[in-house]
């Protein structure tokens, strides 16, 4: 299970010191459970040089390499400089400041390529739902940027499915919806790749997953922790998630070792 909180454009620098260092405080990781953070990217060389108990996410990367691109930073920039996880095709992103399908791949491809992990959000529109063709949407976007992957960075591949009406509104999907689009994704992940990647790959939901929904959610067969946004930005409510992550994970150990 994987628990990744997405601070998007909040907190100041001494706040997010004081995050860090809380969450590192708190007892140890329930097992099978890791954390993630992404906090604004100006903060990242300096929270980068510190061991932390979670692991350090950037929010957006840059679709070229080294050269005249101002403003831009590169995937390998983000390496050097300690982070370990990038979010690619955040729909804030898609819809806000021009990060198409084709842009979304070519990020995907440029953190692969620098060695670090991705985490790739696709999810649909409230339109799409209410025409009911929010599976094509959903499949069409993995499958512009991750069919072409070889097998071999499919290990570093975390994908999210964010439903783009329940991110920040408040609304979350029901466990029920969650689990078939998570199971649709990992359906299309063994028609692309095979059944080991598909089994391998964590799929997170992400929109309004709070304490008071995370264990319903984290119970889904096929949803694999969860892409956190408002509720990552209070350390005990973040902590909270992690902890009904832990449970989610405990669980199926006891299922796996019942059957
Ligand atoms: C997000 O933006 O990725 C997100 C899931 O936000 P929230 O949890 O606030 O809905």
């Amino acid at each position: 299970m994987l628990v990744a909180g997405n601070w998007k454009s909040n907190k100041s620098f001494n706040e997010a010191k004081e995050f860090a260092n809380a969450l590192t405080s708190m007892p140890p990781l329930p097992d099978g459970v890791e954390m993630m953070i992404a906090p604004p990217a100006p903060y990242l060389a300096a929270l980068g040089s510190t061991p932390w108990a979670f692991r350090l996410g950037a929010q957006n990367v840059s679709a070229t390499g080294p050269g005249a691109h101002t403003g831009e930073f590169t995937a390998d920039m983000l390496q050097g400089c300690g982070v370990h996880d990038v979010i690619v095709g955040h729909s804030e992103r898609r819809e806000g400041y021009g990060d198409g399908d084709e842009v979304v791949a070519e990020k995907v491809n440029r953190v692969l390529e620098a060695g670090l992990r991705v985490v790739f959000c696709c999810g649909e529109s409230l339109q799409d739902r209410q025409s009911d063709v929010h599976f094509d949407k959903v499949l069409r976007q993995m499958e512009s940027a991750i069919l072409h992957l070889p097998a071999e960075v499919m290990d570093r591949v975390v994908v999210a499915y964010e439903p783009i009406w329940a991110i920040g509104t408040g609304l979350t999907a029901t466990a029920a919806q969650a689990q078939e689009m998570h199971a649709a994704i990992r359906g299309w992940l063994r028609e692309a790749h095979d059944e080991d990647i598909a089994g391998a790959v964590p799929i997170l939901y992400g929109g309004s997953c709070k304490p008071s929904n995370a264990d319903e959610l984290f119970a889904c067969q096929d949803v694999d922790g969860g892409l956190i946004g408002g509720a990552s930005l209070d350390s005990v409510m973040f902590r909270e998630i992690v902890d009904a992550a832990g449970r989610a994970h405990a669980a199926q150990v006891e299922a796996t070792s019942a059957a």
